[in-house]
């Protein structure tokens, strides 16, 4: 490694003692010759004198002048040079030190004297990039030549945002060519270390770091997060990935996009105060619950109704602890799927539990629950109660005259006129065949049969209006009966009306019996 710059001239010291010699002969010498002079001038007559006497008083002068001389010139001049050495010395040993420190740092050093674009450099800044020192100029210029073309202008930018004085210190990441045509990245960072009077800076700084293998890894971690986040942002699912405070790190697209809200919105917010939860405090409370939970090393699953934008939706929800290579709980995982389909085909498989397939009204079994609620009801206000039972006049008759798919629609025709003819507070159902019933809360046996001639005149009034464009007409008999008594129960008025309906059969049809 070259070492021009920062080592010290060790024969700086004898060059100075030699200087220091030659000065006291020249000082003798000038006190010889005056004193010479002197006599010559004062003694002409003398000049016979012989030579040795004069070299002797000469010889005497210079003795007695010595002393004086060393005082008042030699040993100022001797004190000056020896502390001039020692700051040399220092300065030597700074620099000396300085060029260990980057050497150990493995840091590329430069020193830009700005009035006259010299920069000096060590050999590391130019091994850095494939170069030998020798191979370098010491120009800014060459500096930009090794700069990667793409990065050169915010480089440029970043100096003179300190020289122009828009930013206290140089601190930059670039790319630099190197010799081999590969690309390093260097960390720059450099300060002002001189200013002229007027406080422009003369003189800047700085090092050059290689930080190519830590961008390498960034890169690597970069691209691996981009491909982990496009498949969580291409997941049917919602997912989140939280820490182990339950903070949100990371939130995938899905969940976002179905409820309008902003990835900004929800990370690094605790996920149980996010929209999707915190418009409700028991659903707030049982996401806490079961984050407390995970963060124990349990997870939790439950149905939960979550609200997105202005829709409430049912999701299928998980929330499990994410460990580490050594079992250590390093963050929280949450997942969730749209259940609305499936909560929707459970309330039409209730529904069709429920309801007659054909007509739509309750089945036998819905009208028998419903019927025992409305019972009891009445039994305990000591209300009224009626319950119609209901039979389609030779029915079946209208199935072989006219097929079995007419036969269905007399059927219908007979529910939409219970639902014209009722009100909503009475029960009515398909027990079966072509047997209706209905039950009339709060009403009496008279209020009953009026309501079952209605009924009946209606239904005897009424056509029917055939696929095949024929009208037909049909009748029905309805049997009515009243609770009398309080210990009577839904079969027991049902088993009535249905007597009472015989009767009516018996009686002709197309009537109404109690
Ligand atoms: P009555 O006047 O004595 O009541 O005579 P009816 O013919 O109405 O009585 P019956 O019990 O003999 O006949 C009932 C018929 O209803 C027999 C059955 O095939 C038919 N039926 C039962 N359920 C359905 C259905 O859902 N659709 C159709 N089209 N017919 C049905
Ligand atoms: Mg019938
Ligand atoms: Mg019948």
């Amino acid at each position: 490694m070259r070492k021009s710059n920062f080592t010290l001239k060790n024969n700086q010291r004898g060059a100075l003692t030699k200087d220091l010699l030659v000065l006291i002969i020249k000082v003798s010498l000038v006190i010889f010759v005056t004193e010479f002079l002197v006599m010559v001038s004062l003694d002409a007559a003398s000049i016979n004198r012989s030579i040795h006497r004069d070299i002797l008083d000469a010889l005497l002068l210079v003795g007695l002048s010595a002393p004086i001389l060393y005082q008042l010139i030699i040993k100022p001049y001797i004190q000056s040079t020896q502390s001039a050495i020692a700051q040399t010395e220092a300065v030597q040993n700074s620099e000396e030190q300085l060029r260990l420190v980057l050497e150990g740092a493995d840091l590329g050093f430069w020193d830009w004297d700005i009035p006259s674009g010299k920069v000096i450099r060590n050999s590391r800044w130019a091994n850095m990039i494939g170069y030998s020192y020798d191979e370098i100029q010491h120009t800014t210029q060459q500096w930009t030549d090794f700069i990667h073309p793409e990065d050169r202008q915010k480089a440029w930018q970043s100096i003179n945002d300190v020289i122009e004085g828009r930013s206290l210190a140089h601190k930059i990441e670039y790319r630099m060519l190197h010799k081999d045509g590969s690309i390093r990245w260097i960390l720059d960072q450099a300060k002002v270390m001189k200013r002229d009077a007027d406080g422009n800076p003369t003189r800047m700084s700085g090092t050059h770091n290689d930080i190519t293998e830590r961008k390498q890894i960034e890169e690597v971690i970069a691209e691996s997060s981009l491909r982990f986040n496009r498949i969580l942002d291409n997941l049917f699912a919602y997912v989140a990935l939280l820490d182990t405070n339950g903070v949100v790190q990371e939130v995938n697209k899905a969940p976002l996009d179905r409820a309008g809200y902003r990835r900004e919105d929800v990370v690094g917010g605790y996920f149980y105060d996010a929209p999707w939860w915190n418009y409700d405090n028991q659903v707030r409370e049982q996401l806490i619950a079961a984050i407390n939970a995970a963060k124990q090393g349990n997870s939790s699953r439950y149905d939960v109704v979550v609200k997105m934008g202005d829709d409430l939706v049912p999701l299928d929800f998980l929330i499990a602890p994410v460990h580490d290579d050594t079992g250590r709980i390093v963050g929280l995982l949450p997942t969730a799927a749209d259940i609305t389909e499936r909560k929707n085909l459970e309330l039409e498989l209730q529904r069709q539990a429920h309801l007659d397939y054909l007509t739509g009204l309750p089945n036998r079994r819905n009208f028998m629950e419903r019927g025992e609620i409305e019972l009891s009801r009445t039994q305990r206000y000591e209300n009224s109660i009626s319950i119609l039972m209901l039979d389609i006049d030779h029915f079946k008759i209208i199935n072989d005259t006219y097929g079995h798919q007419s036969g269905d629609l007399v059927l219908k025709s007979v529910a939409m006129t219970f639902q014209q003819v009722l009100r909503n507070i009475d029960i009515i159902g398909r027990l079966g065949g072509e047997e209706f019933a209905v039950i009339l809360p709060e009403t009496g046996i008279e209020k009953a049969i009026e309501v079952a001639e209605r009924l009946r005149e209606k239904i005897c009034a009424d056509e029917v209006e055939l696929p095949d464009g024929v009208k037909i007409r049909f009748t029905v008999s309805i049997g009515i009966s009243a609770l009398i008594d309080k210990n009577s129960n839904i079969n027991l008025l049902l088993n009535k009306a249905d007597s009472a309906l015989y009767k009516a059969k018996q009686a002709g049809r197309n009537r109404v019996c109690w």
